[in-house]
């Protein structure tokens, strides 16, 4: 077992890069001492995808539709997503958000769908599970004109500046951080704007199979072209936010995970 007791609370592990050795990457989680996932539910589908693989590793799962995914929603959506969220180990609502980077789904119609998918969140008490990228702005707009309705969220896999995390701070939302906070070179402004996090506002998490960090890691990343990132690598986020807010690891770990238990209500 490692030192750690540590909860990702953005694993991917729907994703088919983890076919074939799912049970061998839970299982060098738990050696790593990375103890809890949150299985991130990306479409209806896929979400129900990720519930059914929380039920069967004991782990927990989101259910929402990410914004590239926004175009494929229709009047089912939001009733598909509500059944899931009714099993227990279903904790978040999410990913949901807006993302201005790619631009996979029309700018209104991401908007359409997260508003939806806040107010599914407030109706059933949720917390939610945000994805953003370059729609800060908006983002920010409609979370506010939500916020006193909404029991909480945590900006996922944040990226942005400390001007920015400050907004979202005040608006009493949580951050994730991912390995981007290894790459001293694209994680320069992450390094700043993580010391403007309290611990009670941070949280952990992979995002594998993607963002595998730019750090010395306990066993060779395999599939994806030997990038493939997995939760046996959160310590890695662990060290990189100690390194950036020159705080001890074992703190960072402790209260990551006690924020997180609190956060999705797990304990
Ligand atoms: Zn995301």
């Amino acid at each position: 077992m490692g030192v750690f007791d540590l909860v990702d609370i953005g694993i991917n592990l729907t994703h088919r890069s983890f076919d074939r050795d799912r049970d061998a990457v839970i299982a060098r989680g738990v050696a790593a001492g990375v103890t809890t996932l949150v299985i991130t539910g990306t479409s209806a589908p896929d979400s129900q995808r990720a519930a059914g693989l929380a039920r069967e590793t004991r782990s927990f799962s989101t259910a929402g539709v990410h914004p590239h995914h926004a175009n494929d929603c229709d009047e089912h959506t939001i009733a598909a997503l509500r059944i899931l969220a009714a099993e227990p180990h279903v904790v978040a609502i999410g990913e949901c958000g807006l993302d201005f980077n790619r631009d996979f789904s029309l700018r209104d119609v991401q908007e359409r769908w997260f508003e939806a998918q806040l107010e599914l969140a407030a109706e059933l008490a949720l917390p939610l599970f945000l994805h953003e990228r370059d729609a800060s702005d908006r983002m920010l707009a409609l979370l506010a004109k939500h916020r006193a309705s909404l029991v909480g969220g945590v900006v996922h896999c944040f990226t942005g500046t400390r001007a920015i995390v400050e907004r979202y701070l005040a608006l009493d939302l949580h951050i994730g951080i991912t390995g981007w906070i290894c790459d001293e070179r694209r994680g320069a402004s992450l390094v700043d704007a993580a010391g403007a996090i309290p611990l009670d506002r941070l949280m952990i998490e992979t995002d594998g199979p993607f963002l595998l960090p730019r750090a010395h890691l306990p066993v060779d990343p395999k599939p994806l072209d030997g990038r493939r990132n997995e939760p046996a690598f959160l310590p890695a986020v662990v060290a990189g936010i100690a390194r950036a807010t020159r705080r001890d690891e074992l703190e960072i770990a402790v209260e990551s995970t006690r924020t997180a238990r609190r956060f999705f209500g797990i304990g």
